[in-house]
């Protein structure tokens, strides 16, 4: 019989790995409650209406990679797994009445998101996100605020080098006359087309400008720019979340092909990159204003702004730019014994040094003493426990594997020595 792997596009998370992602999701959770926003967590799936509806009918999450579920029996009801989490944020702010808190209403989330997409290096079928969404608050410093707080994340996870690319798609008053000056210029140009580029042309032109394809990139050098043809609110708009992110210090690049993959985004959208990095799928994350959303879900009007940061592309960044993560770290100490058979002595002694706050693990393999210790060492702890006949008086040996040393000690000292010096790092 072969054996069983991971699906396709899915990973374990080893425990070596850990530590670093334990780090970015603390970074995370630190901010969202120093930025003020409260954590939700929402259902893994949802009726796929509400993707359907509150992502885009028309996008590559909604047409290509929304993970289907496929009901048991003839539900009327059909389901998916969140390929994304502002949808279902916005679901349940709806649901829960939320519109009569006081506003603006600032969620996080922070967990898997799906998407049947053909796996690569940073794309994966199942992925993490940091999501914060502040809804209630039409900006536009709440829109600096929450671009900043992005960059500020990814300093602190131990990315130095990010910048924040910027720009405005406009609103339901602008963006119609645009986009059909944007569709007027791609049919002049219909024969450089490439097949798939002509098909979204037909249903959502926005997307080419943010295309990969090599035919793309040159004529859209010469595409006419939505951020010339903002109405004069959302340039005010615009100029002023630039104004915000300058009082703050906070550098970006306007970048007018930004127009992200989503149905549902309204005037600032961004996204964030090491710097030197081209190309949408290169992003860390990026987020932008979602002012029609609670509406198309069936709430009252109500404007919105938020981000998803990929966190699994932070953990490959941080490789990959040799920052300094955390590693697991071994126990201080390891109970050993000079009789091997004697493991209830070494389990007690430890559940007692547990009890005190004491990281330890005990050897409860029946196996000599030298054994013990080199799997003490090896494991990395600083210290092992040495029972043997002095246990009948209360004492220890402890001795220390870095220098080789070793005393005799009061088991009643045990817990205060090794608190001292697993604090001493
Ligand atoms: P999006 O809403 O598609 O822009 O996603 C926001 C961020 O989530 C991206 O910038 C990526 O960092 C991350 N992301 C999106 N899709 C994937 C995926 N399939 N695998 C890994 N990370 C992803």
């Amino acid at each position: 019989m072969s054996t069983y792997r991971a699906p396709r596009g899915t990973r374990d998370l080893l425990p070596a790995e850990r530590p670093v992602w334990r780090h970015v999701a603390d970074v995370a959770r630190g901010l969202s409650e120093a930025y003020g926003y409260r954590e939700i967590e929402t259902p893994l799936f949802e009726l796929t209406e509400v993707f359907e509806r509150g992502v885009g009918a028309v996008t590559d999450i909604v047409e290509k990679e929304l993970f289907r579920i496929q009901p048991r029996t003839d539900d009327a009801e059909t389901w998916a797994l969140r390929p994304e989490g502002t949808a279902g944020i916005v679901r349940a702010y709806i649901q829960h009445g939320m519109q009569t808190w006081p506003q603006p209403v600032k969620l996080t989330l922070l967990g898997p998101m799906f998407r049947y997409d053909r796996p690569q290096a940073g794309r994966y079928r199942e992925f993490w996100q940091w999501d914060v969404e502040a809804i209630g608050d039409a900006g536009p410093a709440v829109d600096a605020e929450i671009v900043e707080l992005g960059l500020r994340f990814y300093r602190e996870a131990g990315l130095e080098d990010v910048e924040v690319r910027l720009n405005s798609i406009g609103d339901p008053g602008c963006r119609p006359a645009y986009v059909a000056e944007l569709t007027a210029f791609y049919r002049r140009h219909e024969d450089a087309l490439p097949p798939l580029e002509r098909q979204r042309l037909e249903s959502n032109p926005l997307r080419l400008l943010d295309s990969k394809d090599p035919a793309l990139v040159h004529l859209n050098d010469d595409a006419p720019r939505i951020t010339d043809r903002l109405c004069e609110a959302c340039s005010e708009h615009f100029a002023e979340v630039m104004a915000h992110l300058d009082a703050l210090g906070v550098e970006h690049r306007v970048e007018p092909s930004l127009v992200r993959g989503l149905d549902y985004y309204t005037r600032t959208t961004f996204e964030y990159y090491l710097r030197g990095r081209e190309g949408h799928q290169q992003a860390l994350g990026g987020g932008g204003r979602y002012d029609g959303l609670v509406e198309l879900l069936g709430g009252k009007p109500t404007p919105g702004i938020g981000f998803a940061l990929g966190l699994d592309r932070v953990v490959l960044a941080l490789k990959e730019t040799g920052a300094e993560v955390p590693t697991e770290t071994p126990p201080i100490a390891v109970v050993v014994g000079a009789d091997p058979g004697a493991t209830a002595e070494r389990l007690r002694v430890a559940t007692d040094l547990r009890a005190e706050g004491i990281r330890v693990r005990a050897d409860l393999a029946v196996r000599r003493l030298g054994r013990q210790l080199e799997a003490a060492a090896k494991e990395g702890a600083r210290f092992a426990i040495i029972l043997g006949d002095e246990l009948a008086d209360g004492h220890v040996q402890l001795r220390d594997l870095d220098a080789a040393t070793q005393k005799v000690l009061a088991i009643d000292d045990l817990p205060a020595l090794l608190l001292r010096k697993s604090q001493d790092g």
